[in-house]
Order: structure tokens, then sequence, then C-alpha cells
């Protein structure tokens, strides 16, 4: 491993290679320059599968014991270098510390789940003679591995997401390329570096930094490429949707997640403790952030006193530190966004109840109320540390609002009425349910996708490995 300040390459045929042109990484709280990384080129791309092309046959033939071996192994060393792996998370992301660790934490059982499914990817028995004229034949089913698949992944998870397509891609048998976010490329080399030391072999895992458009562009048009995998904004994944053609893809996307608060809570204390973590998590740069709280008239100002106090605790400061909890926003361009949006909603009527303001490149955890359902803050992805808890008078009120969105990945229900918990897991049109929980709360195991301008297809250790292996049948007839 090379320190974050050195000049990085690209990651090709088993080892980090230099390149002739670089583009630089700057620590987005202090400034300063954190590395100069390889900007990829077309021709890297191109080279890249090719490699992960011709490797495909090694890979595909190591047994599934094997493979699962080498994921094991990358959780085993993970585990070792977790203050190594955290410090690069924190560092290119911006990441709180404490933040960084668990997300590193997250990581290792992803690969260990990872590892866990490549021993479990068996097909089925059917028996052909349910069908009339079928009698004499015995079929079975087999996941056979599909070759190279494309990651292009985002900057707020720069680790455990780029694992959320490494790990099911290397349990089925294939190899990858990934094209991680400008902002985070150190992640990705990182663990690229680390999957090839626990014995991946070379050419399985190539990672070329640079910018999404030219290098996205050559992922699409390649015939080698069977599949891509992409986390990152609706806008980005609508765009490949349309060129992908006959490839497979799978887009995990944006949200502005919302929860309801119901006249049953008991303790509404320890909701609205809950609620703070899920809505100023990594400054609310997480796609299933809490955006959006809404609660009974009965728990309102019990609600809101508490979630304004607990917010108050939240320290503002550097990444690095211990005592951070929320720190600078990945770029300008989202701070001042996120600042505007937040005016908009002010003249609009809402009620800024902290918050509001810049701090050094951040803005301060902000809440509002009163927020009208037309303003950006409400009906769009903030992506940043703004939560809305508006009043309702009952749930069917609070089902409107939540489904009053394009997006639907998580909904979180606080109820102690398993009727209406039910009732509404049912009607809420979003990929995942959370009853007693914040809808940020996500266990890397769970199937997990959204409808609407959330996604298409759903990850999840399982079920992305079934999404990147193709299904055969065979028949055997003894008639
Ligand atoms: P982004 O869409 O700007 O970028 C994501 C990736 O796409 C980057 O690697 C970028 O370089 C690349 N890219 C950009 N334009 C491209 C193009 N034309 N062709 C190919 N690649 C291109 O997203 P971001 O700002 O990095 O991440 C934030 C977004 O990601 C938010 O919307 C967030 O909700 C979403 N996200 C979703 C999930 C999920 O699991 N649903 C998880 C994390 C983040």
């Amino acid at each position: 491993m090379t320190t974050a300040t050195e000049t990085r390459g690209w990651f090709f045929e088993g080892t980090e290679q230099k390149a002739e042109q670089t583009y630089q990484v700057n620590h987005p709280h202090s400034g300063e320059i954190l590395a100069h990384v390889a900007e990829g080129t077309k021709e890297m791309m191109t080279a890249a599968i090719a490699s992960a092309h011709e490797a495909f046959p090694t890979v595909k033939n190591l047994s599934k014991s094997e493979r699962a071996q080498i994921l094991f192994q990358a959780a085993k060393l993970l585990e070792d270098e977790k203050e190594q792996a955290a410090k690069i998370i924190s560092q290119e992301a911006c990441k709180p510390i404490k933040a960084a660790r668990s997300e590193v934490d997250r990581t290792v059982q992803t690969l260990q789940f990872s590892g866990e499914e490549t021993k479990r990817l068996d097909g089925e028995y059917l028996s052909l003679d349910a069908a009339a004229g079928g009698e004499g034949r015995d079929a079975y089913t087999i996941y056979e591995p599909i070759g190279v698949v494309a990651a292009i992944t985002p900057f707020n998870f720069p680790l455990n997401l780029t694992v959320h397509k490494v790990g099911p891609a290397i349990a089925a048998g294939n190899t990858i390329v990934i094209k991680p976010a400008e902002q985070t490329p150190l992640s990705s080399l990182y663990l690229a570096d680390l999957l090839t030391r626990a014995g991946l072999p070379a050419g399985a895992i190539a990672v070329v930094p640079g910018e999404g458009p030219p290098l996205g562009e050559v992922m699409l048009s390649d015939d080698r490429v069977k599949k891509i995998s992409f986390t990152g904004s609706p806008r980005v994944g609508k765009l490949l949707k349309n060129q992908a053609g006959l490839k497979k893809i799978t887009l995990e996307l944006g949200s502005n997640s919302a929860m309801y608060v119901d006249e049953s809570v008991q303790d509404i204390e320890a909701v609205a403790t809950k609620a703070v973590q899920g809505a100023f998590a990594y400054n609310g740069q997480v796609c299933l952030s809490t955006q959006r709280i809404y609660v009974h008239e009965s728990q309102i100002e019990k609600f809101t006193k508490a979630f304004i106090e607990q917010t108050s605790k939240l320290q503002f400061g550097a990444p690095e530190s211990e005592e951070t909890d929320v720190s600078s926003l990945i770029n300008q361009d989202s701070r001042v966004r996120v600042l505007q949006w937040i005016e908009e909603a002010h003249e609009k009527g809402a009620k800024v109840l902290t918050g509001g303001k810049a701090e050094g490149n951040g803005v301060l955890p902000t809440v509002l109320t009163n927020v009208p359902r037309d303003v950006n803050v409400s009906c769009q992805e903030v992506f940043g540390p703004v939560v809305l808890i508006n009043e309702v008078k009952n749930a069917d009120e609070a089902l409107n609002a939540m489904n009053d969105s394009d997006y639907g990945l998580n909904a979180g229900v606080f109820t102690n009425n398993l009727q209406q918990a039910l009732k509404l897991a049912h009607q809420l049109e979003v990929g995942q349910v959370l009853v007693n929980d914040v809808p940020t709360l996500r266990f890397d195991h769970m199937p997990y996708g959204g409808v609407k301008q959330s996604g298409y297809g759903r990850e999840g250790v399982k079920y992305a490995v079934k999404e990147m292996a193709e299904l055969k049948m065979i028949s055997l007839n003894f008639s």
C-alpha cells in the first residue's frame, strides 16, 4: 500500500500501474491534496476489459470452494487492516472516522456473505413429467457465470458499495472492471490489491479511475461486458439503462426516504434518537437517508423537541477527529445546492428549527417543519444534512405523503399497532419497509433495491449473485 499523498495509478493485471496523465483528489474538509491519481483513458478501459475477458475462464474454472476461500481470506485481511482501510475512506470521502470504521466492519461482512453465497449458488430439480409428454425425463438447473461485469460506483460508500458488486461477481465466477467515483478511487485501488493478496487471479479485477462519461461509454459499447452494475444518481442510471441494449443491468439509485411515527408509539425519545442518526449519518449523503418524517399530531410536539435536543449534540468537525459526527460535504457544489434548497423551502413557508447555515465546507444539521410537498427538500433527494418533520392527522395522510414521491427505496413505520404496520407495509411504494426502524437501516444480506426512480433490480449479496449469473436448464431423457 502507498500512502494517500503519493501518485497513484490504475489497477491492471494484478498490480497498480503508472499512468501518464493524473488528476488531483483533494480532501473535501481541509482542501489539501490527498493524491494524484491515474486519469483513466478509453484505451486503458478497453485493455482492462480485454484482460478481464481473458482471465474469465480461469475464474470460471475455480471450484466454488476456491472462490469462497478467496473471499473469506479477503475478509480476514480486511479485518486485520481495519484502521488503514477506515483512514482511506475517511479522507477521500470526508466520512467521520467512526462511520468509516463501521463501513469497514460492514465490508468484512459483505465479503463473508459473498463467500457463503458462493457455496449456496445451487439450482433445483424439476420433474418434467408434470407436463403432458414430459414423461421419462429428469431436469435440473445450474447457475453459470456470465463473464466480465462492469461496476460503476458512487462516492458515498467507496468500499462497501464496491464490494456489493465485486463480492457477488466473484461468487458467481465472473471477472470485474471497476470505474470508481472520481472523488473516491483510493478505496477501490486498495480493494483490488486486497483481493489480489487474498488469491484472486491476475486480470480478474481491474480499477480504472477517471471520468464517468468516456469510460462508461467504453463499458457500454464493448460486447465482452455482459453486465453493468451501477450505483449512483437516477440521472446517470437512466442514461446507462437506455444505452445498455441486451446487457444485464442493475441500478441502485437515489431516494428521499420517509418514515411515520404514529399515535401508539410510547418511547418517543428513543425513536427520535434513531431518527437523528438516520437523518444525519455521514451528513445525509446516504441513499436511504431519513429525509422526510411524518408524525401523528398527538406526538409532534414531544418528538420535535426530542429530535432537536439530540441534533444539538452532534459535533461538526474534521473527519479524522474521534469527536466528529458531521463534517464537510463532498464538494462545494453540494454545499451551495443544499443551502439554496433550504432557502427555497423557507421562502415557501417552511420554518427552520435548527441549522440552515454553512459551516466550513459543510452545512450544519438542519431541521425544517411545515414544509410544502413541492419544494426540493421534500420532493427531490437532498443528499445533505437536511430533514423535514411534518405533522399529519392520521396514517392515511402519512401514507399519502410518503407515497407522493418519484422515489421508492426504503420506508420506516413506527407503531405498536400490528394492523396498522401491516397495512402500511403493503401499501407503501418502496422496495423495503422497516417496521419500528428508520428507513436508513440496511444489513448487507438483505434484498435491497428500489422501485420508481430508485432503481432497477436487486442487490444484497444473495440476490446480486443471481443477477450476475445465467440460469441454465439441463434435461436428461431416460425413456
Ligand atoms: P453519480 O451518479 O454522479 O456518479 C456515480 C458514478 O457514475 C460515478 O462513478 C461517476 O463517475 C459515474 N458517471 C457519471 N456520469 C456517467 C456517465 N455518463 N456514464 C457512466 N458513468 C457515469 O452519483 P454520486 O454523486 O457519486 O452518488 C450519489 C448518488 O448515488 C445519489 O443519488 C445516491 O442516492 C446514489 N446512491 C444510491 C445507492 C443505492 O444503493 N441505492 C447507494 C449509494 C448512493
